[in-house]
């Protein structure tokens, strides 16, 4: 059996680095967590992993694989780590700045990276469906509804500005609207509306495992690989 991946999880004392840290503790065989990676650690050492603090990120043990999910201010000592240590970067860190989007390309020439703005199955399948019913749908109305907890930084969450792409990809102009309230997973809606009929595709999350599991299942299949940019749709 191959030996288990050597993670770095950056965020880890968030929402979805909480989550990434007890699905990596389920599955000794696959993942390995060498450092966990938060702002300010209140502990140094939890269930046997090892945490830093952000300005420690250099001092990490040797990692295959880091996956971030923190914030934009933290995005760029990450990926400049991965890329010195020639490791894989895998994040789903949203509200990137337009340089970062670019960093990540250059990354991509040196180590492996895969960036999403969503790691669920369904919206991998909910953008196909998108993008062929704009291609179909000319002149209707295009409207991304998205609803996420009050936490929440960004808005529109990357993940609806993906789906925008994916329905101008088909020739529509979304625009966008958002609700931060509560305990909200994550919700969208895509809307198309023509005279007298409206189709509507909705995504819900219930659960942030969705997204820690398919990030891991990224982590996994990026462990080894060739430098490049790679997609959710490299993996399914
Ligand atoms: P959160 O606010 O709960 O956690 C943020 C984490 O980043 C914390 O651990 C914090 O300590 C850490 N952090 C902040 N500043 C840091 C720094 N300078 N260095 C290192 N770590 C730092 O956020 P969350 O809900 O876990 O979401 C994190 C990100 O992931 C957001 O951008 C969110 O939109 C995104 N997200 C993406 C997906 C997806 O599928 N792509 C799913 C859920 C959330």
């Amino acid at each position: 059996m191959d030996a288990p991946v050597r993670l770095l999880i950056h965020g880890a004392s968030g929402r979805m680095g909480q989550a990434l840290l007890r699905l990596c503790a389920e599955a000794p065989d696959r993942f390995e967590v060498v450092g966990a990676v938060s702002r300010k650690p209140q502990q140094r050492v939890v269930d046997g992993v090892p945490h830093f603090a952000a300005a420690e990120l250099h001092g990490v043990p040797r990692f295959d694989v880091a996956v971030d999910f923190s914030l934009p201010d933290a995005f760029d000592a990450v990926l400049s780590t991965c890329v010195a240590r020639k490791a894989g970067f895998v994040s789903g860190t949203t509200g990137l700045y337009e340089a970062q989007r670019i960093a990540l390309d250059e990354a991509a020439r040196v180590v492996p990276v895969l960036w999403a703005s969503n790691f669920s199955l369904g919206v991998a399948v909910l953008a196909d469906a998108v993008a062929r019913a704009a291609g179909v749908l000319a002149g209707w109305d295009c409207d991304i509804v998205e609803a996420h907890h009050a936490g929440k930084r960004d808005a529109p969450s990357g993940t609806a500005l993906s789906l925008g792409d994916a329905a101008a990809s088909g020739g529509a102009t979304p625009r966008y609207a958002s609700l931060r309230a509560g305990d909200i997973v994550g919700e969208h809606a895509v809307q198309f509306t023509g005279i007298g009929e409206r189709l509507e595709f909705v995504h819900r999350a219930t659960s942030r495992d969705v997204f820690a599991r398919g990030a891991l299942h990224a982590a996994a299949w990026l462990a080894g690989r060739a430098p490049g940019r790679y997609r959710m749709a490299d993996l399914l």
